[in-house]
């Protein structure tokens, strides 16, 4: 199976723990972007790392990663819903020239001024009510270590990450400790080295491996001594939420003398969506029934990058 996203428990330690392991979705992501090697690598982890937190979360709607760089990658999102559909995009600088051997911090933490944001964006989401954000400076070394960092100083969730990703595969394994049960008596005592030890067991998955391993057997090779509960093996999928409605929002968003000056140079509006590719076009006719329509008084906020 292609796409697969496992749950463990830990009971006894109280740890949980994500396993992911993308192929076909991801390449959908790389198709539809040239992005060069070490953007791809950077892009996969925190594909990778969006999907597990997305299924670690109660919560119905979007869970997305952004990343805003100072160096060549400006802007790097990742997006995974409850469903685990997931789409993701980058946006160098201007001009950009990414040096093969770039990493994640000359990428996007190049001066120490990156940052990272995580958004949660509720499904039924009421007029006017604001999404769920949490913004951190970017630390660390690498997507693994900055996540990391966010959920320990924002979520206060000790959380260890492994993430690796090429141009076919991108593969993850997340470890949360999570909060004792408070009130309920366990019958099984409590492993107090539980979380050490299996951070220790996750810290021995080589990229290769990784890479090539799917969620099933990494789980085997990992856990066999530890005898976690699973849930029910989830599938993943590449899926954009773009819409000609969501794109006519945004256009009235814009205002009429913005889009009216665009019409004066070209015959329609093009807008092609970050994520997929999709374009979306919008003669003079169409613009101006955005205005006269019910649909331009909608004043829901935009989807963070659909600008
Ligand atoms: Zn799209």
């Amino acid at each position: 199976m292609t796409d697969t996203l496992r749950t463990l428990i830990f009971d006894q330690s109280s740890c949980r723990a994500h396993l992911v392991h993308l192929t076909d979705a991801w390449q959908k992501v790389v198709a539809n972007n040239s992005y060069p090697a070490p953007v791809q690598q950077v892009l996969g982890e925190l594909v990778a790392a969006s999907t597990m937190l997305s299924a670690s979360l109660k919560f119905e709607g979007s869970l997305i990663i952004q990343i805003q760089g100072d160096g060549p990658i400006r802007l790097l999102v990742a997006e995974c819903n409850s469903r685990l559909g997931l789409r993701a995009t980058v946006k160098l600088a201007d001009g950009a020239e990414i040096p093969e051997t770039a990493n994640f911090k000359s990428l996007v933490n190049a001066t120490g001024k990156g940052i990272c944001a995580i958004i949660l964006d509720p499904r039924n989401r009421l007029p006017g009510q604001a999404p769920y954000q949490g913004i951190v400076p970017l630390e660390g070394e690498s997507v693994a270590d900055s996540l990391e960092g966010y959920m320990h100083s924002s979520e206060q969730l000790e959380t260890k990450l492994i993430l690796n990703a090429d141009s076919s595969t991108a593969a993850g394994v997340m470890l949360q400790q999570m909060p004792q049960h408070g009130g309920v008596v366990s019958t099984k005592p409590h492993d107090a080295d539980g979380w050490d030890r299996l951070k220790a067991l996750i810290n021995t998955v080589q990229s290769a491996e990784h890479l090539s391993t799917d969620t099933d057997e990494m789980a085997k090779r990992l856990f066999w001594e530890e005898d976690p509960d699973g849930l029910a093996e989830r599938q993943a999928r590449f899926e954009c939420t773009c819409s000609r409605e969501k794109v006519g929002c945004m256009l009235v968003s814009l205002g009429q003398a913005e889009l009216d000056d665009a019409l004066s140079e070209t015959a329609t509006v093009e807008i092609q969506c970050d994520f997929c590719n999709a374009n979306y076009s919008y003669t003079r006719e169409d613009c101006n029934a955005l205005f006269t329509d019910d649909a331009g008084d909608n004043s829901e906020p935009l989807p963070p990058t659909l600008h």
